[in-house]
C-alpha cells in the first residue's frame, strides 16, 4: 500500500482555521478592533457597509507595521505579542495567537496599508483567498487601516449561513460596545453605510458607559469599588428601579478583557436578591482586576470565557461589595453629568472606617444555600446508606433535595475556611485517605504513588457523564415545582432554548410555555435548585452561541458539558473528607476519568519512583 497522508496546503489549513475565528463580520470587527488596541492606538474607527457583509474596515492610528511585518502578520502563528509558552501566563495584550489575520485572510478580500512613524511612506498589501495580489510602497499616515471585503467569498454555505443585516449588525454594534468600554481613555468612532452611529471621545468610564447607552444612563448609575488582595472591582452597577427585562447592559471585563460568566452574574443578581422583580436582570458594567496568573482565559480565540483560581472568593466578594453599594446609593446625592470632572471619583471608602469590607454578615441569607449541589446530595446520602454513594447526579430521592433546602450549613461568610456540610464532625474524622489542596486539588494515594485530582474538573467529569446517560437513555426524574419559574429570554436565546427544549427535557426540564413574552418552567431536574435555573439556561445559551453545534449529536454533548460545568464544584470550594472521597470514587466510575469534558486532564499521579528520584 502507498502512503495515505497528506499535508494540507497552507491555505485549506487556514480556511479551516478561519472556521474557528470568524462566525461572522462581528468576529473580524472584534479581531481587527483588538489588534488596534494592541498596537497602542488612541483613536479607532470602524467602518462597516452592509452589517459588514460588503466591507468591515478598521483604521488606527497605532504603532504600524514595517514592510515585513506587514507581509508576515497574514502567516499563520506570526504573532509579535508572545515568544514562548510562557507568556501565556502573563498576558496583557487581546491578541496572542497569530492567527486572526492569517484567518481572515484566507476567507475574504483584505487590503492592508500600514506605516510606522519613523518611516516616511507605508506599505499596501492586497491578498484575497490567502493569495497575495500586490505589495507595494505607499503614503499613508502612520498606523494601519486594515479593510476585509466580501468575507466569505470563498465559502459560500459561510456565507448563507449569514443573517439579516439587522441581526448581523447587532452583534457588531455588541462587539464594538464591548471594547469601547474596556478602554475608556481610547476614541472610537463606528460608521454604518455612511452614517455615523458613534463617535466616542477619550473619556473616564462613566462617560464612557454615558456616551454609548444614552443621557439617561448617568442617573441610573451605582458607583462600585473595592479592592482586596485578590481582586479588585471598580464600575457601576445600574439601581434596582431601573433594572431591564433583557441582559444587553450587563458587562463584566476582567484585566480589560470582556467576558461572559453566568457565575459571576449570579452573584450580582444575588446582590439584587429582594430588590428587583422576577425576570428583571440588573444593569452593571464591572471591571475585574486580577493577577493573570490567576486566571486560565481560554485558548480558543472566539471565547469570552475565563476560569478563575478562585471563583468562589470572587463570588462572594463581588456579591458583598455589589450589596454594600447598593445599600449607599440612596444616601449619596446623584452625581451631576455637568461636574464632570467629580464623576469617577470613587464612592468614598475613607468614611466607611477601618471595617473588612468583603466581610457582611447576612445571617438571613446564604448565598451558598442553593448553590450547593453537591453538598445537598451529600445531605441526602447521609440520610441513606453510608459507602453506597449514589453518583452525585442521579437518582437521587426527592425527599433528599427538598427535605434538606435548609440543612444546617456553616454560612460562608461568618467561617469561609471550614464551610462542612455536616455538622456532625465524627462522620468526617472517619476517613483520613484523602487531603484538599488549596481547596483546588484532591491528593489522594494510590498503590503506585500519588493522585492528585483537580475537584472542579473531577466533578465536571463525573456529572457530564451522568447527564448524557439520562439525556440518551430518558429517563430523568423531574421535581415538580411548586410555583412555576418565569424567565425572559430575548429573541435569539429562545431560538436556541427551543432548539434545546427537547434534550433540556431529558435532563427533567419542563417547559410550560416558550414565548416571546416568557418562559416558563413547571419541572426541574432533580439535583438542580430553582435558584440555578437562569444562570444554567444562560451558559447553555452563551455556549451554544459561541459553539454553534451543527448536529443534534454535538447540541445534546454540549447542554451536557454546560450543565456539568453550571452545576460542577467549583475550585473554592471547602469539601468534608466525605465528599472527597465520594468525589474520588465516583470519578473512577466514570467511563473516561482522566479528562474533564473539555478534554482537560481530571488528574495528575506521581509514582513512588518519581518522589525516590526527587529525594535522590
Ligand atoms: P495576534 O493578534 O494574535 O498576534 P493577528 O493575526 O491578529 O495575531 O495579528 C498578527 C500580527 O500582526 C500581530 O501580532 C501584530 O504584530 C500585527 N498587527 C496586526 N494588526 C495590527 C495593527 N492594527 N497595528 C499594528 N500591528 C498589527
Ligand atoms: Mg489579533
Amino acid at each position: 500500500m502507498s502512503d495515505i497522508i497528506q499535508l494540507l496546503p497552507d491555505h485549506v489549513a487556514n480556511q479551516i482555521a478561519a472556521g474557528e475565528v470568524v462566525q461572522r463580520p462581528a468576529s473580524v470587527v472584534k479581531e481587527l478592533m483588538e489588534n488596534a488596541i494592541d498596537a497602542d492606538a488612541t483613536m479607532i474607527k470602524l467602518i462597516i457597509k452592509d452589517a459588514g457583509k460588503t466591507l468591515v474596515q478598521v483604521i488606527d492610528n497605532g504603532k504600524g507595521m514595517s514592510a515585513t511585518d506587514a507581509r508576515l502578520s497574514f502567516e499563520r502563528h506570526a504573532t509579535s505579542k508572545i515568544r514562548s509558552a510562557d507568556d501565556l501566563f502573563s498576558l496583557n495584550t487581546k491578541g496572542f495567537r497569530g492567527e486572526a489575520l492569517a484567518s481572515i485572510a484566507a476567507i475574504a478580500h483584505v487590503e492592508l496599508r500600514s506605516k510606522q512613524a519613523e518611516d516616511e511612506l507605508g506599505t499596501l498589501i492586497n491578498i484575497e483567498g490567502s493569495e497575495i495580489k500586490t505589495q507595494e510602497v505607499t503614503v499613508t499616515p502612520t498606523g494601519t487601516s486594515i479593510a476585509v471585503k466580501h468575507l466569505f467569498f470563498n465559502i459560500p454555505a459561510r456565507r448563507n449561513f449569514l443573517k439579516s443585516n439587522t441581526v448581523e449588525l447587532r452583534h457588531i454594534i455588541d462587539e464594538f460596545h464591548r471594547v469601547a468600554l474596556a478602554h475608556p481613555k481610547v476614541a472610537f468612532a463606528m460608521y454604518h453605510n455612511g452614517s455615523e452611529l458613534f463617535n466616542l471621545h477619550e473619556s473616564n468610564y462613566r462617560q464612557r458607559v454615558v456616551n454609548i447607552f444614552g443621557m439617561k444612563t448617568n442617573e441610573k448609575l451605582v458607583p462600585v469599588e473595592e479592592t482586596t488582595e485578590v481582586l479588585t472591582i471598580s464600575g457601576f452597577v445600574g439601581k434596582p428601579q431601573f433594572a431591564k427585562k433583557s441582559r444587553t447592559e450587563q458587562f463584566f471585563f476582567v484585566n480589560n478583557r470582556f467576558i461572559k460568566s453566568p457565575y459571576l452574574n449570579h452573584a450580582i443578581n444575588a446582590a439584587f436578591e429582594g430588590l428587583i422583580k422576577d425576570g428583571n436582570h440588573p444593569i452593571y458594567f464591572l471591571n475585574l482586576t486580577v493577577d493573570p496568573k490567576s486566571i486560565d482565559i481560554n485558548i480558543h480565540p472566539t471565547k469570552t470565557e475565563i476560569k478563575f483560581d478562585d471563583e468562589h472568593t470572587l463570588y462572594a466578594i463581588l456579591r458583598s461589595s455589589v450589596k454594600h453599594s447598593l445599600g449607599q446609593f440612596n444616601i449619596a446625592p446623584v452625581l451631576d453629568f455637568d461636574y464632570d470632572t467629580n464623576l469617577d471619583t470613587p464612592y468614598n471608602y475613607k468614611d466607611k472606617g477601618p471595617s473588612t469590607p468583603t466581610v457582611e454578615v447576612d445571617r438571613n441569607y446564604n448565598p451558598f444555600r442553593e448553590e450547593r449541589v453537591a453538598g445537598k446530595q451529600v445531605t441526602a446520602f447521609r440520610k441513606q446508606t453510608p459507602n453506597n454513594w449514589d453518583s452525585l447526579y442521579v437518582g437521587l430521592e426527592s425527599k433528599g433535595t427538598r427535605d434538606t433546602q435548609d440543612f444546617s450549613q456553616v454560612e460562608f461568610e461568618s467561617e469561609p475556611e471550614k464551610s462542612s456540610l455536616f455538622d456532625d464532625k465524627s462522620q468526617i474524622e472517619t476517613t483520613q485517605s484523602t487531603y484538599q489542596l488549596q481547596n483546588k486539588y484532591i491528593i489522594s494515594t494510590i498503590k503506585s504513588g500519588m493522585l492528585m485530582i483537580d475537584q472542579n474538573r473531577a466533578h465536571q467529569r463525573i456529572l457530564y457523564e451522568g447527564l448524557l446517560k439520562s439525556m440518551t437513555v430518558k429517563e430523568a426524574v423531574s421535581q415538580q415545582l411548586l410555583f412555576p419559574l418565569q424567565l425572559h429570554f430575548t429573541g435569539s436565546e429562545l431560538t436556541i432554548l427551543r432548539q434545546l427544549k427537547d434534550d433540556l427535557e431529558a435532563t427533567g426540564f419542563v417547559f410550560s410555555t416558550i414565548d416571546e413574552d416568557q418562559v416558563e418552567i413547571t419541572g426541574l431536574p432533580i439535583n438542580v435548585p430553582d435558584s440555578e435555573v437562569a444562570m444554567i439556561l444562560e451558559q447553555l445559551i452563551s455556549d451554544v452561541e459561541q459553539e454553534v453545534p451543527d448536529s443534534h449529536f454535538s447540541a445534546t454533548d454540549l447542554l451536557a458539558k454546560s450543565m456539568a460545568k453550571s452545576l460542577a464544584i467549583k475550585t473554592g470550594q471547602s469539601l468534608s473528607n466525605l465528599e472527597q472521597e465520594h468525589l474520588v470514587n465516583s470519578l473512577f466510575a466514570c467511563k473516561e476519568p482522566s479528562v474533564s469534558p473539555t478534554n482537560r486532564a481530571t488528574f495528575i499521579t506521581l509514582s513512588i519512583d518519581e518522589v525516590d528520584r526527587k529525594f535522590m
